[in-house]
């Protein structure tokens, strides 16, 4: 049986970025830009107000002036200002010939003249600094200039200054398209009766959102029979998306019959079964399919051994499909604040409370968690992490430094 570590290896082995795609910006957010955005704009494309107030020239002495315009954003000015007159420019709009600075409405006294209807306006006492209120053209960044660099992931500002320099679309690697199928005679999809012997499927929903919040895309398969024919057929529809997620039925029991029928389609077999617990019988393979390179996973039933495994070893998977870094999961250290034995041969991943707010000796302090076992879904639900027990008969009391993986989601 090979370790975690090992197991981390093949499957950095096997994963490989999906193909760039053009994709619409509005679909763009959280995926890798796989080209450099250079800016066919100046930034503001035109000398623009920062401000409702006037346009002026500094360097004109004149204590009054006299409004001959105004200028909304989306208009543009017809007359230059000249000494003596100024421009009532509203925050957005081009700067008017001649001005070189916007006085904010706020700081100049409005005299009407009721004779000519003219507006005339102070000046403060202060003055006016040239540039005062204005952006100038290409300010922010000229034609011809990287704003993004290849291999980001885009963020929603990101979206924003690609709308900005003009790219409904961009190429970028897609999400990857993940099926999920899962497998065993007694599973009912919830909101069905369910019968003595028989339980909801919990896997299949947990993974479709551990998916979604891992920026895939799923594609439900819903709950296949223990029977070879059925498994084949809806595995083989599972194998046309980039990875497909299979749970239940990779164990040594009679009825565990996925790793035999992935091997069947022709998906080859990596590693079966990891030196750790929950999850122990974890499967991975790939399979070629037309110049692709497909994904397989198949998880132990119990819902904590699936969560473990999509954990350790199908995240740092779906990152590289989604064009990012191989990383393999971070452990972080903390301080026990619990007592827990620790007995045989494979390090046990134990739900517990990282608490980061709470210090001993420099670090946060973790509490593992009363647990059940790989069925105690329950025991999760007041989890934020994992503590990783090593291998090994020992005991640990409070005070003990530990590592812990933490769940984010
Ligand atoms: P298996 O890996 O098929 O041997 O299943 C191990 C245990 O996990 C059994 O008790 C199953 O009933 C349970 N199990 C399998 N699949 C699911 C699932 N989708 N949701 C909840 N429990 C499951
Ligand atoms: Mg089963």
């Amino acid at each position: 049986m090979i370790s975690v570590d090992e197991a981390l290896q093949h499957v950095q082995q096997s994963a490989l970025p999906l193909p760039s795609q053009w994709v619409a910006l509005g679909n763009a957010l959280g995926l890798r830009l796989c080209e450099s955005i250079v800016s066919s704009i100046d930034s503001p494309p035109f000398d623009k107000s920062l401000l409702d107030g006037y346009a002026v020239i500094a360097s004109d002495t004149s204590p009054t002036r006299r409004v001959i315009e105004e200028v909304h954003a989306g208009c543009v000015p017809h007359h230059a200002v000249e000494p003596g007159t100024t421009i009532n420019v509203m925050t957005g709009a081009p700067i008017p010939d001649g001005a070189d600075a916007i006085i904010k409405h706020e700081d100049i006294g409005i005299i009407k003249e009721i004779c000519t209807e003219e507006t005339i306006i102070e000046m403060p006492k202060s003055g006016v600094r040239a540039g005062t209120g204005m952006l100038s053209r290409g300010a922010a960044f000229c034609v011809g200039q990287e704003v993004l660099a290849r291999g980001r992931f885009l963020s929603p500002i990101d979206i924003a200054l690609l709308a900005e320099v003009g790219r409904p679309e961009v190429t970028v690697t897609p999400r990857p398209r993940v099926a999920v199928l899962s497998t065993g005679n007694e599973l009912v999809p919830c909101g069905q009766p369910v019968e003595v012997g028989h339980i909801c499927n919990s896997n299949g929903p947990m993974l479709l959102a551990l998916l979604e919040n891992n920026g895939a895309r799923s594609i439900d398969l819903g709950i296949g029979r223990d029977d070879t024919v059925e498994l084949m057929k809806l595995m083989e529809q599972g194998l046309e998306a980039d990875m497909l997620l299979v749970t239940g039925g990779v164990s040594a029991g009679v009825k565990d019959l996925v790793p035999g029928v992935l091997q069947d389609l022709g998906v080859r077999q990596v590693f079966h079964k990891v030196r750790m617990k929950p999850g122990k019988p974890v499967w991975f393979g790939d399979y070629e399919h037309q110049g692709r390179r497909k994904l397989v996973f198949g998880m132990p039933g119990n819902p904590v051994s699936t969560l473990v495994s999509f954990e350790l070893f199908v995240k740092p998977a779906l990152r590289v499909l989604a064009g990012g870094e191989f990383v393999p999961p971070q452990p972080q250290r903390g301080i026990l604040t619990t007592t827990i034995g620790h007995r045989g041969k494979r390090p046990t991943y134990y739900p517990s409370r990282f608490n980061f707010g709470q210090r001993d000796q420099g670090l946060p302090t973790v509490e593992t968690l009363p647990w059940r076992g790989s069925a105690d879904l329950a025991a999760l639900t007041r989890a934020n992490a994992l503590t990783i027990l090593p291998a090994g008969d020992y005991q640990l009391e409070a005070g003990d430094e530990v590592e812990v993986l933490t769940l984010e989601g």
